[in-house]
C-alpha cells in the first residue's frame, strides 16, 4: 500500500484497523518530504518530532484509545508561532526567531494527536498570491503544464502548504487566508482549501499580517479531511478577543449530506470581462452539477465586487503596516546596528523587510496618514460595510454561492512578477469574502486547456461551514478529480 496516496480519513481507518503503524505512516511522509525538496515547499523539516509523536500515537492505538487525529502528518504555514521550531514568516527580518509559544491552533492540533513534518514556505509576512516573496526563494508547483517542464507558481501565500500537499509530502496542512491565501493556492495546486468564518479558529499566535482579515484553516486532499482538521483546529480562546464564542459543530457530519432544496446563488458580477472561457466553462458545469444535485441555481448581484480590491488594498496594508511596526531590531529576529537607535531602526527594516511587504507599509502608512485617512481608510471601511451588507442581501435569496476561486490557472514563475496590479487582480473572487467575513472553500473541479487544475469556489453564511462543506462535497463527487501532479513525489 502506498501510505502517501491516503486521505486522513481513510489513514485514520487504517491506523485505528492497525493495518499499518503511525511511525509507518510519519516515515513514509519523511521520505516523501526530503524529495519533493527541490520544489523548497518546506522551509524547516522537523522529522524527528514527528517521529516522537508516531511513537505515542502508536501506543495510544494498543490502548485502544485514539485521539481524532491521531498519527495524521501534517504541515505548518510559517506563519504559525511553533514553540522551539524557528518560525520566521519567510522573513529576512525574523530569521532565528524560535518561538517561546505555541499558536492556538497548532496547539490544537498537537492536542488531537497530529504531527508536526515541518514548517512551509510563504509569501513574505503572507503578502502574496504566488509565493515568490519569501526571503528563502519561492515554492515550484508539483504541477507542470502539458509538454512543457517550466516551474509554475503554487499560488500564495500558503503554496508551500499547497504544494506539499499536493505533492503528498504531506498529509494536510495548514493556511491563512487574508484575501485568498488558502483558496487560490488550493486551486493552483488542484487541492481543497477552506478559509473559515472570521473568528471560527483563534489567531492567537499567529503572526499578523491584516488582523480583520487574517483567518486560519485546513489544506487538504479532499472536502472530508478539511472537515476533519476544521474541527481540530477550530474554537473559541479567551487569549483571541475576536475569536467567536460558538460552538464547533460536527463538520464531517455535513459531508455527504443531500443539498436537495438548497438554493445557490451565482453572483452576476462575477462574470468578468476577459476572463479566460475555460474558467467560464468551469464555472457553467459546477452549476450545472448542483442543479443534477437538486438544488436551484439563482442569479444573485454582490454590485460592489469591483471595489473590492481597491478596498482590501487600502485596508489589509493599513494593518499591515500598522502590526509591522514591532519588527524594530529589538525583539526579534534580526538586529542592524547604527549609530543612533533611529538609524538601527532604519537598518533592520531596511533590510530586513523585502520589496513587496516594503510596499505594503508604505501604502498602510500613507493612507493612515492625517491629510489622507479620510479619503482612503476611512472610504474603505465604508465600503466594507457595504460589501459585507451587498453579501446579507444576497443570502436573502439563497443557502450559499458558487464562484471561480481564481480568474486563472498556476502562472509559470517569473510571469507578472513586475506588475503589483496584475498580481493583486488574482484575488478578485476571493477578496470579498475576507471583507465580510465569510466563510469560503476551494475545490478542485476541472483542468486547464493545458492540464493544470482549476478550482470552483463555495461561500457561505457567516459560522455556516457546514453548508459550504455539503455543496463542496457535491461538486467534488460529480468533478471526480483524480489527475496527479507531475513531481507528486510523496507517489513516486
Ligand atoms: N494575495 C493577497 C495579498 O497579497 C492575499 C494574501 C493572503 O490572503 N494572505 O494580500
Amino acid at each position: 500500500m502506498n501510505l502517501t496516496s491516503l486521505t486522513i480519513g481513510r489513514a485514520r481507518d487504517g491506523l485505528r484497523r492497525k493495518a499499518f503503524k503511525a511511525r509507518e505512516l510519519a516515515e513514509a511522509y519523511i521520505k516523501a518530504m526530503a524529495a519533493a525538496r527541490p520544489l523548497n515547499a518546506y522551509l524547516v523539516e522537523t522529522p524527528d518530532r514527528a517521529l516522537e509523536a508516531a511513537a505515542q500515537t502508536d501506543a495510544r492505538l494498543q490502548k485502544g484509545e485514539a485521539l481524532p487525529l491521531d498519527g495524521v502528518p501534517v504541515a505548518v504555514k510559517d506563519l504559525f508561532c511553533t514553540e522551539g521550531v524557528e518560525t520566521t514568516a519567510a522573513s529576512k527580518i525574523l530569521g532565528g526567531f524560535v518561538p517561546p509559544y505555541e499558536s492556538t491552533v497548532t496547539a490544537n492540533l498537537w492536542r488531537n494527536g497530529a504531527l508536526m513534518l515541518g514548517k512551509t514556505n510563504l509569501d513574505e509576512f503572507a503578502m502574496g498570491s504566488a509565493t515568490i516573496t519569501g526571503a528563502r526563494g519561492p515554492t515550484e508547483n508539483p504541477w507542470r503544464r502539458r509538454g512543457d517542464n517550466r516551474p509554475l507558481v503554487p499560488g500564495g501565500s500558503s503554496g508551500g502548504s499547497a504544494a506539499a500537499v499536493a505533492a503528498r509530502a504531506a498529509l494536510a496542512a495548514t493556511g491563512t487566508d487574508t484575501g485568498g491565501s488558502i483558496r487560490q493556492p488550493a486551486s493552483f495546486c488542484g487541492i481543497v482549501g477552506l478559509k473559515p468564518t472570521y473568528g471560527r479558529c483563534s489567531r492567537w499566535g499567529i503572526i499578523a499580517f491584516a488582523s480583520s482579515l487574517d483567518q486560519a484553516g485546513p489544506m487538504t486532499r479532499d472536502v472530508r479531511d478539511a472537515a476533519i482538521m476544521l474541527q481540530a483546529m477550530a474554537g473559541h480562546d479567551p487569549r483571541d478577543s475576536t475569536s467567536a464564542p460558538v460552538p464547533v459543530p460536527d463538520f464531517e457530519k455535513a459531508v455527504g449530506q443531500s443539498i436537495k432544496g438548497l438554493r445557490i446563488g451565482i453572483p452576476k458580477e462575477y462574470r468578468l470581462d476577459g476572463m479566460p472561457k475555460e474558467i467560464e466553462v468551469l464555472w457553467q458545469r459546477g452549476i450545472d452539477w448542483i442543479k443534477a444535485a437538486g438544488a436551484t441555481p439563482v442569479e444573485i448581484s454582490l454590485k460592489l465586487t469591483r471595489y473590492a480590491l481597491a478596498t482590501y488594498y487600502i485596508i489589509a496594508p493599513a494593518e499591515a503596516s500598522s502590526n509591522l511596526a514591532r519588527y524594530d531590531g529589538v525583539r526579534f529576529g534580526l538586529r542592524v546596528p547604527g549609530e543612533t537607535l533611529d538609524a538601527m531602526y532604519e537598518n533592520t527594516r531596511g533590510q530586513g523587510f523585502g520589496a513587496e511587504v516594503r510596499r505594503r507599509v508604505l501604502i498602510g502608512t500613507y493612507v493612515l496618514s492625517a491629510g489622507y485617512y479620510d479619503a482612503y481608510y476611512l472610504k474603505a471601511q465604508k465600503i466594507r460595510t457595504l460589501i459585507a451588507r451587498d453579501f446579507a442581501e444576497a443570502y436573502r435569496n439563497c443557502d450559499a454561492i458558487l464562484t471561480p476561486t481564481a480568474p486563472s490557472a498556476a502562472f509559470a514563475i517569473g510571469e507578472k512578477m513586475d506588475d503589483p496590479i496584475a498580481m493583486y487582480l488574482n484575488d478578485v473572487f476571493t477578496v470579498p469574502v475576507n471583507l465580510a467575513g465569510l466563510p469560503g472553500i476551494s475545490v478542485p473541479a476541472g483542468l486547464s486547456q493545458d492540464g493544470l487544475p482549476l478550482g470552483l469556489q463555495v461561500i457561505g453564511k457567516a459560522f455556516d461551514e457546514e453548508t459550504v462543506l455539503r455543496v463542496a462535497a457535491v461538486l467534488e463527487d460529480a468533478a471526480k478529480f483524480d489527475a496527479t501532479p507531475a513531481l507528486a513525489t510523496g507517489l513516486a
